[in-house]
């Protein structure tokens, strides 16, 4: 699903988000772990506010293994609680629940302090388009899903996918923006498809994938195109124009760029991280 964003959706999505913020002790904040900073929403912050956040770098499959550490203990540091995710994987999937009640500890002490039934969690998921939203609600509703319908406290309709005893959460996610004022992020969101590809040109989503490979993953780019070592060294454009004519597409780039583009998001580039840890902390 890609939204096109206005102001009066992004008020619209706010105000939603604000909503929902009421019934859940904790938010779940959805993020590819590709793109650890572009694909969070600018004004999460000030949406969430101080809501207890548990941070999910989903799709964490894809993603360049030493990079998501990185980014872990970077957000750690930052006193954020953050889990690295597959929304597909079962035992991923089933790490969210100690996760969530570490992050509300003290609620639990203090609840219990009270003399208060020990109840399941309530969380709403949040994210940008394509994240990865409908893939964990329905991976968590597959495995067990009772509809307990409306309760004391929630507006008409709200509804409730109970995950064990322990997890419940709004059966509808929070869609939130991406960012979109730096073309680099533009960029990268595109090439995840996170964004519509028609928003920027395909030989320049191809090219930038060339650069990134052959900066980062050359091994990775070799082995998928048959390319030497000295093919890399060729200005980028050069070595489109070779792929392409490898691949048996001649002078058609377009068809080229399409297939790069394709075939890295179909995972055959092997894992990739777009957000580089290094140039964000210099
Ligand atoms: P939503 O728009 O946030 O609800 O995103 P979706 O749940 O529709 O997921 C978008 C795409 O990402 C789908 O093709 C999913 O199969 C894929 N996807 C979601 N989570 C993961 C994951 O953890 N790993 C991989 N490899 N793909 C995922």
């Amino acid at each position: 699903m890609t939204i096109q964003w206005f102001p009066g959706h992004m008020a619209k999505a706010r105000r939603e988000v604000s909503e929902k913020l009421k019934f859940v002790d904790i938010v779940f904040e959805l993020i590819d772990a590709r793109l650890p900073l572009s694909s969070r929403n600018p004004m999460l912050d000030q949406i969430v506010q101080n809501k207890p956040r548990l941070i999910l770098l989903n799709k964490s499959d894809l993603a360049d293994l030493s990079q998501t550490n990185l980014w872990v203990n970077y957000f750690r540091e930052q006193g954020q609680h953050v889990l690295a995710l597959t929304a597909k994987d079962d035992k991923s999937v089933k790490q969210i629940v100690p996760a969530s009640k570490k992050v509300l500890a003290d609620k639990i002490t203090r609840d219990k302090e009270r003399g208060l039934k020990p109840r399941a969690i309530r969380a709403m998921v949040l994210g940008i388009p394509n994240v990865g939203k409908s893939t964990l609600l329905n991976h968590l509703a597959g495995k067990k899903v009772a509809s307990t319908g409306n309760r004391p406290g929630v507006t008409k309709g709200q509804q409730w996918l109970r995950f064990g005893s322990q997890l419940e959460l709004l059966d509808t996610p929070g869609i939130l923006w991406p960012k979109f004022e730096d073309p680099s992020v533009g960029k990268k969101l595109a090439l995840t498809g996170a964004i519509k590809d028609d928003l920027l040109h395909l030989d320049d989503l191809a090219l930038y994938e060339l650069e990134i490979f052959c900066r980062f993953y050359p091994e990775q780019l070799k082995e998928r195109y048959k390319l030497t070592q000295d093919d890399l060294f060729m200005e980028l454009p050069e070595l489109l124009m070779l792929i392409s004519e490898k691949r048996g597409f001649k002078e058609d780039y377009e068809r080229a760029s399409e297939m790069l583009i394709l075939e890295l998001r179909q995972g055959r580039l092997g894992r990739f991280t777009l957000d580089r840890f290094e140039e964000h902390n210099d």
